[in-house]
């Protein structure tokens, strides 16, 4: 069995390595990113099944980010994060697929997950 790729996006160490280490014990194989850019990048030469894409990033936010992405490619399926529940308010105005507060539970991450790929 083809094991789903995931790339994850955060700015922020410990996020990315948590994540990492609760998605790998899920089964899913993980490609890091720290900044948009390199996501980008990341997405050029590797294909991944989903983008957990974090919102707030110095240089270029996530929404930028998430724009750029589909861009180029329209059904690459993206879900957004954050620690700030305030953004769920705009979430209709973006082309992800998903939204999710970021949380120590990892729950609905790992649902919301499921959602987006369909598994
Ligand atoms: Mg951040």
């Amino acid at each position: 069995m083809e094991q789903i790729r995931i790339l994850l996006v955060d700015d922020e160490e410990h996020i990315r390595l948590l994540f990492k280490e609760e998605l790998e014990e899920e089964g899913y194989s993980i490609g890091l990113a720290s900044n948009g850019f390199e996501a980008l990048e990341m997405l050029k030469v590797g294909e991944f099944d989903l983008v957990v894409l974090d919102i707030k990033m110095p240089g270029m936010d996530g929404i930028q980010t998430l724009n750029e992405i589909k861009k180029v490619n329209k059904e690459q399926r993206v879900i957004l994060c954050s620690a700030y529940g305030e953004f769920k308010q705009d979430f209709s105005s973006w082309v992800s697929d998903a939204y999710v507060v970021k949380s120590a539970d990892m729950r609905e991450l790992k649902d919301t997950i499921k959602n987006v790929l369909g598994v």
